[in-house]
């Protein structure tokens, strides 16, 4: 288990095994939508998109459906956004746009279209804690449709916003992560911080050791390049390390990181209404959204333990089922699907990327998901991923990742 010291690493360092972590097939918080970090996103981005195209316009990705469609896929969502919140540069025209985590945000029309086709597809829309019944089901031999189950991590506002009504129109349930100190407006969203705070300023002063001490932006492309070295820098410092850093930096340049939390997240009165909908299900987050695999053991268990009780007593819902934070093979592994069945979660979803079979029965604590990408918002690459086919070349055929 790898425990990252003090401060940052440089980027350059990063082993190769992380850069190739946020690729497109999938997404989620608040790395792995991303198709990689640094210099060459665009040029991955390209191939991805056209492995992506070639599948669908070969026919290959339909031809494939019976072979490698999984029995079920649970779908990762983050935020629910307009048109006109969401990035321009998610269109690839607006030159003056920056809008790093745009890939986090899907329209609410797009949501809405997933909710179609995945039913047009014959799969049935469920409760995420069915699954496990699902799963054991599928197992027994006993398959019926395929299913699908739709999840939102961290509490973003514009769940309540913009995707609640979307599901209620189409009766389609739905589970959200919460991060309690997200709830209390105490966290660190970081990600959104970095972005508020390369967005708000000309000139950044850092202090990170490899990095320049002053980084002048003068264009969108500035701005990015600012975002691509930064970006990796903090992902990967020491969790405690990290929000100290962030607090400072964003406080150096203008940005209350707790203001941005309290903005951003639903609080607790909010979560209480949308919990009280019996399509809304609540899930545990962690306390303070940790990467867990690179936290000590106890303060891991307690990060998951504690989120769990919270959840349970400021809304009254069992919150037995969990969304590791990040949930790349870096902040989740074996150490943590042990745990989390330790500690009695009915199941866990990892951010790892693959549709769900029948073997998963045996893994309920290292589920895969597929996720939303709001650079990706077009039915074809929806009806792509969900043949199955792209997980399979990706993860070379092998059906389970859980190691
Ligand atoms: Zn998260």
């Amino acid at each position: 288990m790898e425990v990252l010291t003090q401060g940052c690493r440089d980027p350059a360092q990063l082993p190769v095994s992380r850069l190739r972590q946020g690729n497109l097939f999938m997404s989620s918080c608040p790395d792995e939508y991303r198709d990689c970090f640094g210099k060459g996103t665009s040029v991955m981005s390209f191939v991805y998109r056209t492995v992506l195209d070639v599948l669908h316009r070969s026919g290959l990705a339909r031809a494939s459906r019976g072979t490698c469609r999984g029995v079920g896929v649970v779908f990762m969502l983050h935020r629910v956004l307009p048109a006109t919140f969401s990035a321009a540069s998610t269109t690839g025209t607006a030159g003056d746009a920056f809008a790093p985590n745009a890939g986090l945000a899907i329209t609410p029309e797009f949501l809405d279209a997933a909710i179609a086709i995945t039913r047009q597809q014959g799969y049935d829309i469920i409760p995420l804690r069915e699954v496990p019944a699902r799963l054991a089901a599928a197992r027994e031999g006993k398959a019926r449709r395929p299913f699908a189950a739709f999840t939102l991590d961290d509490g973003y506002r514009d769940n309540m916003e913009h995707a609640w009504e979307v599901f209620r129109r189409h009766e389609a349930p739905f589970t959200i992560f919460v991060a309690p100190a997200y709830a209390d407006g105490e966290g660190e969203l970081w990600w959104d911080a970095l972005e508020q705070v390369i967005r708000a300023n000309d000139v950044l002063h850092c202090d990170l050791p490899g990095l320049p001490r002053s980084i002048p932006m003068v264009s969108a492309a500035d701005k990015q390049a600012a975002w691509d070295m930064l970006y990796p820098a903090i992902r990967y410092m020491d969790e405690h390390a990290q929000r100290e850093f962030i607090i400072r930096f964003a406080a150096r340049h203008g940005v209350d990181v707790h203001q941005q939390c309290r903005e951003l997240i639903m609080d607790w009165n909010e979560l209480r209404e949308i919990a009280a909908d019996e399509l809304c299900d609540i899930g545990a987050h962690t306390l303070h959204h940790r990467a867990l695999a690179r936290t000590p053991e106890d303060e891991a268990r307690h990060e998951m333990a504690a989120s769990r009780q919270r959840l349970q007593q400021e809304l009254g819902v069992a919150a037995d089922m969990l969304a590791y934070p990040y949930g790349d093979a870096d902040s989740a592994g074996p150490r943590e699907f042990a745990l989390a069945r330790e500690l009695g979660f009915t199941l866990a979803l990892t951010t790892r990327k693959g549709h769900l079979y029948a073997e998963h029965a045996d893994h309920l604590t290292a589920l895969p998901r597929l996720s939303l990408n709001g650079f990706y918002q077009q039915p074809h690459y929806l009806d792509v991923l969900l043949s199955g086919l792209p997980f399979l070349l990706y993860n070379r055929f092998r059906r389970l990742n859980v190691a």
